[in-house]
């Protein structure tokens, strides 16, 4: 049957990419096949997870790193590098697509996360950076054999982007994908913005703002998402790739943009630069930013200001 009751509303959760994806159309009564469209778009998410996954071994990432030759990638994994060197440059760096390696050994994505030593970090810093990466085409080079591609903060939002393109050509108009708070609207709302709750990064119940939005992605990266604590101190998963330890500036980092790979790119990105060269960084990309910084003081971009409701 279709969720959402008398709204109209059809709604669908999943679990892809490491989290719950909700898709809501709000006009599938108007396409031809809404529960056709829906499985489009999560069978879209499913695929880019399967080639960029950097867990699975059958994956086209894990092809990559395992290698020493340079391999031939999917035109949407080449998309995704390509992009994400286009904000690695931009990013001087704070984004950094090579930094597999330093992840492994912070051990996020495992049950034994753990801080590493001094010279365990400048080992896995070694030769990263994206210079030490080439795309010619869908061929990919890597600098080292050793060099590990984690696509872990920018997959998410191009699959988010798959999604609402599968919605697309199925016809709908109107609708929501929101994978874990990579989040993009397709439309409007009934005639108005969608109004998007942005979590406050120190109150898991909490709505920091409310966005009102339409036609455009929003993706938030946070010190909130994944970390652990030893000692008092909170150890996170986005890792400053200068230091090769969890980046300081900020507590979360929210950017608006028409797209959500590039959203998602750059809120990491910012998040490692931190307020005002992060806010710099998404303007000079076309993208709108609020920050949260370490501090707790809020800041955002000033065409962000009209769209910006309290909670
Ligand atoms: P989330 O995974 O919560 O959506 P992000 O989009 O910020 O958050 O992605 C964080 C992930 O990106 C990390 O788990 C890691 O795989 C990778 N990563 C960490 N630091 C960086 C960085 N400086 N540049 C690029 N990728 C990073
Ligand atoms: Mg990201
Ligand atoms: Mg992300």
């Amino acid at each position: 049957g279709r969720g959402g009751g008398d709204s109209g509303e059809f709604r669908r959760a999943r679990v892809l990419m490491g989290t719950v994806v909700e898709i809501t159309l709000l006009d599938g009564g108007a396409a031809s096949d809404a529960e056709a469209a829906m499985e489009a778009a999560f069978s879209a998410m499913a695929e880019v997870e399967a080639s960029m996954s950097a867990h699975r071994d059958d994956s086209e990432v894990a092809r990559l790193n395992a290698a020493a030759e340079p391999v031939e990638v999917s035109a949407a994994t080449a998309e995704v590098l390509e992009l994400g060197l286009r904000v690695a440059t931009a990013s001087g760096g704070a984004f950094d697509l090579t930094l597999g390696r330093l992840k492994a050994l912070w051990g996020f994505d495992g049950d034994a996360p753990r801080v590493p030593s001094d010279p365990e970090i400048a080992a896995a810093l070694q030769g990263i950076g994206p210079a030490s990466l080439r795309l010619a085409g869908r061929r990919v080079t890597k600098g080292d054999a050793a060099l590990r591609v984690d696509l872990g903060a920018i997959a998410k939002g191009y699959a988010v982007d798959r999604a609402v393109a599968a919605l697309r050509a199925a016809g709908i108009r109107h609708a929501s994908v929101n994978a874990g708070g990579d989040l993009r609207l397709l439309g409007d709302h009934g005639g108005r913005p969608w109004r998007i709750g942005i979590q406050h990064p120190r109150d898991p119940q909490g709505v920091l703002v409310t966005l009102e939005l339409a036609d455009a992605a929003v993706v938030t990266s946070g010190d909130y998402e994944r970390f652990f604590e030893v000692e008092g101190v909170r150890y996170h998963h986005i890792l400053d790739p200068r230091d090769g330890r969890p980046a300081d500036a900020c507590q979360s980092v929210t950017v608006v943009a028409a797209s959500a790979a590039e959203a998602d790119a750059l809120a990491t990105a910012a998040f490692v630069l931190g307020p005002e060269a992060g806010r710099r960084l998404v303007e000079s990309r076309g993208g709108l930013a609020l920050f949260v910084a370490a501090d707790g003081e809020v800041s955002l971009s000033e065409d962000l200001k009209d769209r910006v409701r309290r909670p």
